[in-house]
C-alpha cells in the first residue's frame, strides 16, 4: 500500500527548515573552489590540444554539466565534474544491450575510419571501445597533472585510482600539510549523438504538464551523449565490458535551472520556490544513509530521478512556495520510499530502465534501504541533524557555519545572550561599588563633622 505523508510535528518542521537553511548557506563555499576548477579545466584543455602523443584527444570540447553548475552538491560542496566531448569523423550507430532496457549501448562508426579514432576501436574496426578511451583519458590526465602547477599554498592535485565501473577520471586536490582531500573533480569523456535519440528514450521526458510540450520538443531536438560506463555486474560478456551508458546530464541541468511551471521561477527574488531546497535535503539524507547503513548502491542519481518524477506530477509553482518546504520534502521522501518499497524507480528519460531492478540494485540492499528510510521517518530523521561540514583548507576565511541556526529572526542567539548577561553583570558590579564608595564618603564626612 502506498505510504501517505505522515503528520509533521513542530519539531520536525523546525528541523527540516533549519537543515534546509544550513545547506543553502554552504553554497557560498563554492566560489573559491569554482575558481580552481575553472583554471584546471582551461589548462587541461590546453594540454590536450597541444599533446603530441594522442591526437584524437586534441579536439575535445567541454560540455557544461554536473553539480557545480546545478548548485545542489551537499555535504562536500567541493565535488565537481567536467564532461569532455570527443569528436568523431564518421556518424555513429548504436545498439542497446538487451538486458538493460535502453540504458547501455555498443557504439560504432558507420564507416571504417582512417582518422585517429581507429586506435580506439575493437577488432571489427567499427565498435568504439569504452575501456580503451578510459585508459587513454586516464593516462593523459596523469601526464597533465605531473606538470600542472597550483599556486603555492593551494594544495596538490593527485589522480585517483581507476574505478572499473566509473566513466570518470577523478582528480583530488590534497592539502600539502596533512594530506586531506580538499575537493575532487571528475573528468568524463563523452560521445555526442546528434542525429535523434535512441528508441528507448524517443518519447522524451514526461514534462508536458510541468515544463510544457514546447520544452519537451526542444529537449528531444538536442543531442544525447554516451559515457564510457559499463554495467555494474559480475560476469559481464566481452560486449558488455565495452559498452557505453546513455547520458542526459546536459538536459537534467537545464531542468534544474529552469524548474518552474512558469519559467521565471526563482529568477527573481519575489518568485521563490523550495524545489532545490527539497533536492538538497534529499541528497543530504542519502549521504547520511550511505555512510550509516553502508548503502553502496544508493547514489545521488536515485534522488535526482525521484525528484524529477515528483516535479512532473506536482507541477504547479503554487505547491512549492518556501513556506511549504517541510510538506514538499516529506511528499518527495514518501514518494521515494514508495518507489523503494515497490522496487520500481523508472529512469526519467529511459522509462523501461528501472533503477531499482534487482540486476542493478540487489534485493538485499533494497531491503536495507527500505527499513532505513522507515526508521529515519519514524525517529524524526536523526540523519538530518545539523553537522559541521568538513574544513575547506584552501579557503582562508570560510563563512561561519552555525551549528544551530536560530529558528525565528527575533530569537536571540546564545552568543548574544552571553554578551547581554555579561554586560548586565558588569553594570550591576559598577553600580554596587559606586554605592559602597558613596556610603563610605558620606560616613567619613559625618565622622569628620562629629
Ligand atoms: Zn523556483
Amino acid at each position: 500500500m502506498a505510504l501517505d505523508i505522515p503528520s509533521i510535528t513542530p519539531e520536525l518542521d523546525r528541523l527540516i527548515r533549519q537543515r534546509g537553511r544550513d545547506l543553502r548557506l554552504r553554497q557560498v563555499d563554492k566560489q573559491q573552489a569554482a575558481r580552481l576548477v575553472n583554471k584546471l579545466k582551461t589548462d587541461l584543455l590546453k594540454f590536450l590540444k597541444d599533446n603530441q602523443e594522442q591526437p584524437f584527444f586534441r579536439d575535445v570540447s567541454p560540455i557544461t554539466t554536473g553539480s557545480y553548475f546545478e548548485l545542489v552538491k551537499i555535504i562536500k560542496p567541493n565535488e565537481f565534474d567536467i564532461m569532455l566531448k570527443l569528436q568523431t569523423s564518421s556518424r555513429l550507430t548504436w545498439k542497446a544491450l538487451e538486458k538493460y532496457n535502453g540504458a547501455f549501448y555498443t557504439v560504432s562508426l558507420q564507416r571504417p575510419a582512417r582518422s585517429e579514432i581507429r586506435h580506439f576501436l575493437l577488432e571489427d574496426e567499427r565498435t568504439i571501445s569504452s575501456s580503451k578511451i578510459m585508459k587513454e583519458m586516464h593516462n593523459l590526465v596523469q601526464r597533465f597533472i605531473k606538470s600542472y602547477q597550483v599556486p603555492a599554498g593551494e594544495g596538490r592535485w593527485v589522480v585517483h585510482r581507476r574505478q572499473i565501473n566509473s566513466p570518470a577520471v577523478t582528480l583530488g586536490l590534497v592539502n600539502e600539510d596533512d594530506g586531506t582531500e580538499i575537493m575532487s573533480v571528475d573528468i568524463v569523456p563523452a560521445l555526442e549523438v546528434p542525429q535523434g535519440w535512441p528508441e528507448a528514450a524517443r518519447a522524451g521526458p514526461d514534462v508536458d504538464k510541468w515544463l510544457g510540450k514546447n520544452t519537451r520538443r526542444k529537449f528531444v531536438a538536442q543531442p544525447v551523449y554516451f559515457v564510457p560506463k559499463r554495467p555494474k555486474q559480475r560476469n559481464l560478456s566481452d560486449v558488455e565490458k565495452e559498452s557505453w551508458r546513455i547520458s542526459f546530464s546536459h538536459i537534467e541541468k537545464e531542468m534544474l535551472r529552469f524548474h518552474g511551471n512558469r519559467r521565471t521561477c526563482c529568477e527573481r527574488n519575489e518568485i521563490r520556490c523550495c524545489r532545490k531546497e527539497c533536492l538538497r535535503l534529499l541528497k543530504c539524507l542519502f549521504e547520511g544513509l550511505k555512510e550509516r547503513y553502508k548503502l553502496e548502491h544508493l547514489c545521488s542519481y536515485h534522488g535526482k530521478t525521484a525528484f524529477f518524477h515528483n516535479l512532473s506530477v506536482r507541477c504547479e509553482d503554487s505547491l512549492w512556495t518556501p513556506g511549504q518546504l517541510s510538506h514538499c520534502f516529506m511528499r518527495l521522501l514518501c514518494d521515494f520510499e514508495n518507489s523503494a518499497n515497490k522496487a520500481l524507480l523508472p529512469h526519467f528519460f529511459v522509462r523501461n530502465y528501472n533503477l531499482f531492478s534487482p540486476s542493478v540494485f540487489p534485493k538485499r540492499s533494497l531491503m536495507v534501504l527500505t527499513s532505513a528510510l522507515k526508521e529515519q521517518r519514524e525517529e524524526g530523521f536523526p540523519l538530518l541533524q545539523v553537522r559541521r561540514p568538513p574544513a575547506i583548507g584552501y579557503n582562508p576565511a570560510p563563512p561561519a557555519q552555525p551549528q544551530e541556526v536560530p529558528e525565528e529572526p527575533n530569537t536571540v542567539t546564545p552568543k548574544n545572550d552571553t554578551v547581554t548577561s555579561q554586560h548586565s553583570s558588569f553594570t550591576f558590579t559598577y553600580v554596587t561599588v559606586a554605592c559602597i564608595m558613596l556610603f563610605m564618603a558620606v560616613g567619613c564626612a559625618l565622622y569628620v563633622k562629629i
